[in-house]
C-alpha cells in the first residue's frame, strides 16, 4: 500500500547479454533506498529502468513488470516526457544545461505547462531554496550553470527536478564528483528531501548506504540477492 514502486519478474538483456536477472522488488515511498554491489552487477542499469532511460540504448530487450502508483510504465502508452517528470534523475557528474541558472529552473516548467512569469519566480525561489542555494544564486540568476562549482552544479541539477514537482528522485553516483565534505553535505541534503520524495541511490559507497539509506539492495552479475532494511543487511555476519 505505500510501495510506491513494484518490480515483478523483470529480465533485461543489453543483446543477448542478460544484464539483469529476474527482479522482484518495492520501494515504499518516501525512504532513501540504496542500490550498491561491485561495478558491472546492474545498479545503473536498474535505475534506468524506473523512468525508462534505458530506451535511449540500442538493443534493450526487457520483460515483466514496473509499476508505478500502480501503473506499468512499460506499456506501450506510456507517455515518456509525463513518466520522467515524475521520476527525475541525477547522474554522476553534474549535466545542467549550457544556459543560465535561471534557465536550467524554468526550462522545465515551462516544458509542461504555460507558467506565468509570477508562477516561474515563485517555482525558481522554492526549487533554489530546497537545495540551499537561493541566497547564494539570487543575484546571479543570469550567470551561466557553468560557471558554478561541481557541487553547486549538482544542487542545482536536484532543483531542476523539483521545479517540475517530481514523486521519484533517482541517483545514480550522485557524489562522485564531489570531495568529501559536499559529500555529506548532498548526504544531508537527501534527509531533508526523503520528506517529500522517494529517493533510490545507486552507490558503490558502502559507508554511503549504511549513513542514507534505510533500505538496501546488493546486486551481483545481474542478480538482486539481498534487498531489506539497511541496518539488516550490514549488520549480517
Ligand atoms: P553498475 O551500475 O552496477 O556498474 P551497469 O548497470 O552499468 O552496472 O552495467 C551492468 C552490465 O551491463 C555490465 O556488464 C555492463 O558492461 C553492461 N552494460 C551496461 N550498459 C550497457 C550497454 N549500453 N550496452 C551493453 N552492455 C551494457
Ligand atoms: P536558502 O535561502 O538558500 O535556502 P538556507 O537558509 O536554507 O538558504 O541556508 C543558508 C546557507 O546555509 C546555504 O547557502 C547553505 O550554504 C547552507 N546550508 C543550509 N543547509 C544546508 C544543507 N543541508 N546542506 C548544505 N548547506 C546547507
Amino acid at each position: 500500500p505505500n510501495d510506491i514502486i513494484t518490480i515483478r519478474h523483470l529480465d533485461l538483456y543489453y543483446g543477448s547479454f542478460h544484464a539483469l536477472k529476474n527482479i522482484d522488488a518495492s520501494f515504499v515511498r518516501q525512504r532513501i533506498t540504496a542500490l550498491i554491489g561491485p561495478s558491472g552487477c546492474g545498479k545503473s542499469t536498474l535505475l534506468r529502468v524506473l523512468n525508462r532511460m534505458n530506451d535511449l540504448i540500442d538493443g534493450v530487450s526487457i520483460t515483466g513488470q514496473v509499476l508505478i502508483d500502480g501503473d506499468n510504465i512499460y506499456r506501450r502508452d506510456t507517455n515518456l516526457i509525463q513518466l520522467r517528470k515524475k521520476v527525475g534523475m541525477v547522474f554522476q557528474r553534474p549535466n545542467p544545461f549550457p544556459l543560465s541558472i535561471y534557465d536550467n529552473i524554468v526550462y522545465g516548467p515551462t516544458l509542461h505547462g504555460r507558467p506565468h512569469k509570477k508562477e516561474l519566480e515563485e517555482i525558481l525561489v522554492r526549487s533554489l531554496e530546497a537545495v540551499h542555494l537561493w541566497q547564494e544564486l539570487r543575484d546571479r540568476l543570469q550567470q551561466s550553470a557553468l560557471s558554478l562549482t561541481e557541487e553547486q552544479q549538482q544542487r542545482l541539477c536536484i532543483a531542476r527536478l523539483l521545479a517540475v514537482e517530481p514523486e521519484i528522485l533517482l541517483m545514480d553516483e550522485p557524489c562522485s564528483a564531489l570531495d568529501p565534505l559536499a559529500t555529506l553535505q548532498l548526504e544531508e541534503l537527501m534527509q531533508e528531501l526523503v520528506k517529500e520524495y522517494t529517493i533510490i541511490i545507486v552507490t558503490h559507497n558502502m559507508q554511503q548506504a549504511a549513513r542514507v539509506s534505510t533500505d538496501t539492495g546488493f546486486m551481483l552479475l545481474g542478480d538482486l540477492v539481498e534487498f531489506g532494511p539497511t541496518s539488516a543487511i550490514f549488520t549480517r555476519p
